[in-house]
């Protein structure tokens, strides 16, 4: 039988490597070796742990035409977008490896009870499930924290990306790392859920789908175990009258085309005061006219496949469903070619309640518009989502965008930019789009015990 952990190139349509999944018996043998070095990680020196972070990070430079290139063939997003990727990733190791050690210090208290410090703890293995949107800085910022802190790791990423899988792997074998600190399992969804039972692994985090994260959360509960989940999002970008529009075009076209439109924290809806409307929806179509689409491998493609056939009959799905309910589609909305998964950058407009553009995620390159006549109308779409991850806000008047940003119900809001990640900032949202916080100081917390010793 086929094996579906498997590198299918979104562009060709052809199956370029297939890997055999990981056996029980071996599984059982990769955690008990990380349960065994958590013992002697867990007492490391920062200096030593920050040793090993900074190799991985060095040798992610040195081979980032490689692992860019495994990146575009695995999930399609242009070659250039990929080297972002690796540079990043090995940014987020720079970052823990540098600042760890202070974010873990011990905290003295004040109390008249005695003399209170509380010290910060590593769990033990922790399990990350990651998707392949971002094959290696998904990875990057769960794995650095959690081995700066001192827990060793088991890694499940997604079945299309194995390669990826295997070479953040290999980043760690090559730097010397002990076996058991960092593990590649190659193995389905469904079995990852009941990973989560085994009492030697002591928490998860998954980046992916609601399904997903419920899923692996509902196991965590019931095992009464640390689960931190990000998932998705319809991110509210808000244009008002008196924007500028060269920054909205910047938002629109990094916050909404780049990587396909495959971001959790893409803006997936844009809500736009009448006052600019015509202007913004007249330049966005003009740039999304002059996109080239195609080989993701070429420098000059601006925009790839989406990273399966499923993927892009999901997304056409969505689009016909909300023009057959009264949307407006002005541009694209079809496939291009018949070899690969590639969707036509789309401009969808007047979308409302009980369409799927409005009502779903949609996981591409399609710019859903809505026009509205006052800022109480934007807030109210604004929040008519049942998640909250980010939104971005834009209009030259900050003072009014920092209020505005108190009345919505999420995790992140930029104003006149993207939603993105740095290392240093804060990551996570709410409602439906998940809990707890990755990056930043906050990211390195989600995975301790804060264990409080009081001299009495
Ligand atoms: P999934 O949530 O299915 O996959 C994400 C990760 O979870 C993968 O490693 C996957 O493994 C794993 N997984 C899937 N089901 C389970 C399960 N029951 N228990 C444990 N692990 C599981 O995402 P898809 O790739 O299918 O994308 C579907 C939708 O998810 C997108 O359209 C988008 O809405 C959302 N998504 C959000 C992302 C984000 O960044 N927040 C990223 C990717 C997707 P496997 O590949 O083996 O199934």
């Amino acid at each position: 039988m086929a094996s579906s952990i498997r590198t299918l190139n979104p562009a060709t349509g052809k199956i370029e490597k297939e890997f055999q999944p990981h056996t029980s018996q071996q599984i059982d043998q990769y955690i008990q070796q990380a349960e065994n070095t958590f013992k002697i990680w867990r007492k490391e020196t920062f200096e030593n742990r920050k040793k090993l972070l900074k190799s991985v990070a060095q040798k992610m430079r040195q081979q980032k035409e490689h692992l860019a290139n495994l990146i575009t063939t695995e999930m399609g997003k242009p070659l250039r977008e990929s080297r972002i990727e690796v540079d990043y990733s090995a940014n987020i190791f720079d970052y823990y490896a540098d600042n760890a050690e202070e974010f873990l210090k011990p905290e003295t208290l004040n109390t008249e009870k005695g003399e209170a410090v509380v010290i910060s703890e590593p769990l033990g293995v922790i399990l990350g499930v990651m998707p392949w949107n971002f094959p290696f800085s998904q990875i990057a910022r769960f794995a650095a924290p959690n081995i700066m802190a001192g827990n060793t790791i088991l890694l499940k990423t997604a079945s299309n990306i194995p390669q990826c899988g295997e070479a953040f792997e290999e980043l760690f074998n090559t730097s010397n790392a002990i076996a058991g600190i960092y593990k590649n399992l190659l193995i389905s969804g469904k079995e990852t859920s009941a990973l989560v039972e085994d009492a030697r692994i002591h928490g998860v985090s998954l980046t992916g789908s609601e399904a997903a994260g419920a899923s692996i959360a509902k196991i965590a509960g019931e095992n009464i175990k640390k689960s931190v989940l990000e998932l998705g999002g319809t991110d509210p970008m808000i244009v008002l009258e008196d924007a500028n529009l060269d920054k909205v075009m910047a938002g629109t076209i990094n916050g909404r085309l780049r990587n396909a439109g495959q971001a959790c924290t893409s803006s997936k809806r844009i809500i736009v005061q009448e006052n600019i409307y015509d202007q913004y929806l007249s330049s966005l179509t003009d740039y999304v006219k002059n996109m080239k689409v195609g080989n993701p491998m070429e420098e000059d493609t601006d925009m790839g496949p989406v990273s399966s056939e499923s993927a892009l009959n999901t997304l056409l799905e969505q689009v016909n469903q909300s023009v057959e309910n009264g949307a407006k589609l002005i541009l694209g909305g079809h496939q291009i070619g018949t070899e690969g998964s590639f969707m036509a950058p789309t401009i969808l407009t007047d979308l409302k309640p009980g369409m799927k553009a409005y009502d779903e995620e949609v996981f591409g390159p399609v710019v859903c518009i809505m026009k509205v006549k006052t800022i109480e109308e934007a807030i109210q779409i604004a929040n008519d989502t049942k998640y909250g991850l980010g939104a971005s806000i834009y209009t030259e008047n900050i003072e009014l965008a920092q209020k505005l940003a108190l009345n919505i119900d999420c995790g992140m809001v930029s104003i006149n930019k993207q939603v993105s990640s740095s290392p240093e900032l804060p990551f996570g949202g709410t409602k439906r789009s998940g809990y707890g916080r990755e990056l930043s100081k906050a990211g390195i917390l989600e995975f301790l015990n804060k264990k409080l010793i009081l001299v009495a």
